[in-house]
């Protein structure tokens, strides 16, 4: 598995990151025994990185990913574990109390003394200028304590990262983590990499399928999408098929062809979908994408590309 650096932070990522939310049961029941053996073959194959937060699945995701770690027996600092604060399943709180607390709680739950990645949580949810002036002091705290060696912020609309970057001291915050925003249908984190390298953070990029909207199988109930959004992608998925290919291989291929990401977050829920995700990653650097494919795909996605959803508070 490929290993990128993130930022300035000296750690290594895989390409392909493992994203735990699914453990919380956020895309369907998991059983512990799936979540262990997906986390085991996940690790046995080169992925490094793991992404959870106590808001998926109501501390469930942290939890269990904090059991299937352990069973690994791994030394520590072969994985690199994040988490998030800020965002739980009472609503979110960004005070310098309630994160200072949570990390305790993430902590004990992970059956860990640190972890590697402190991220506020979907920071468009609460007041930004509380975020600069109370929340990232409190994690900087935290990140001097030792109990996270990295801190970083996380959300959908892209004018955060930017408002937050500007108002914090150089080198403030390591990594900043996008979703949903580098994927086929929408590619628009590219135009805020130049920005985000100059400020010296490390990129993670997470949802690579569009939270379920390129796959075969389709969004789940709850994907805010439009509908014009939705039917756009089950038609690229159907064509992909009909092709004899599968979208969810060239969706995971596309967003791992920026190397300016250092590790893309993919949503894992079963040892068939950490086989998947792992041979795409290593076709990819066989044998390059199906242009081909990629160019028809982009073709139906056109009248949509670059749609996104409402998130958080709506701002003037
Ligand atoms: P995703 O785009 O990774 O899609 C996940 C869905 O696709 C799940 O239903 C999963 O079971 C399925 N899937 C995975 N591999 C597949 C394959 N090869 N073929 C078919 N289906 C496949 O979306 P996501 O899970 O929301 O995002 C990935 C991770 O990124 C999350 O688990 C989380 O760790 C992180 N994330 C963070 C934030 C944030 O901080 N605000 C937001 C979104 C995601």
């Amino acid at each position: 598995m490929e290993l990128r650096e993130l930022g300035k932070t000296g750690l290594k990522l895989s390409n392909v990151g493992f994203g735990a939310s699914p453990l919380g049961n956020v895309f369907g029941t998991v059983s512990e025994e799936q979540a262990i053996g997906s986390v085991r073959l996940a690790f046995q194959s080169g992925i490094n990185f793991f992404d959870t937060s106590p808001y998926y699945g109501g501390t469930l995701s942290e939890k269990v990913l904090g059991k299937a770690l352990k069973a690994l027996g791994a030394p520590r600092n072969e994985y690199i574990v994040a988490t998030k604060c800020g965002r739980y399943k009472e609503g979110f709180d960004f005070s310098a109390e309630r994160v200072t607390r949570s990390i305790e709680e993430s902590l004990e739950r992970l059956q860990l003394d640190y972890v590697d990645i402190l991220q506020c949580h979907d920071i468009e949810f609460g007041s930004l200028d509380q975020i600069v002036n109370e929340t990232i002091p409190a994690l900087q705290k935290l990140k001097e304590a030792g109990k996270t060696r990295f801190i970083g912020i996380t959300g959908l609309p892209l004018g955060i990262f930017t408002y937050v970057l500007d108002r914090v001291p150089p080198g403030t915050l390591d990594v900043v983590l996008s979703y949903c925003h580098y994927s086929i249908n929408d590619s628009s984190l590219q135009d805020l990499i130049p920005y985000l390298k100059a400020k010296g953070v490390g990129i993670i990029s997470a949802s690579p399928l569009a939270m379920g909207l390129l796959t075969e199988a389709g969004p789940p109930q709850w994907h805010p999408a439009s509908p014009e959004l939705k039917s756009a992608c089950q038609a690229a998925a159907t064509h992909c098929k009909e092709k004899g290919k599968n979208i969810s291989k060239l969706a995971m291929q596309y967003s791992l062809l920026n190397k300016e990401i250092a590790s893309v977050l993919v949503g894992i829920r079963s040892v068939e979908q950490v086989e998947q995700n792992v041979a795409a990653a290593r076709e990819l650097a066989t044998s390059g994408i199906d242009e081909e494919a990629l160019s028809e795909i982009e073709a139906i996605l056109k009248p949509v590309k670059n749609q996104s959803w409402p998130s958080g508070i709506q701002r003037s």
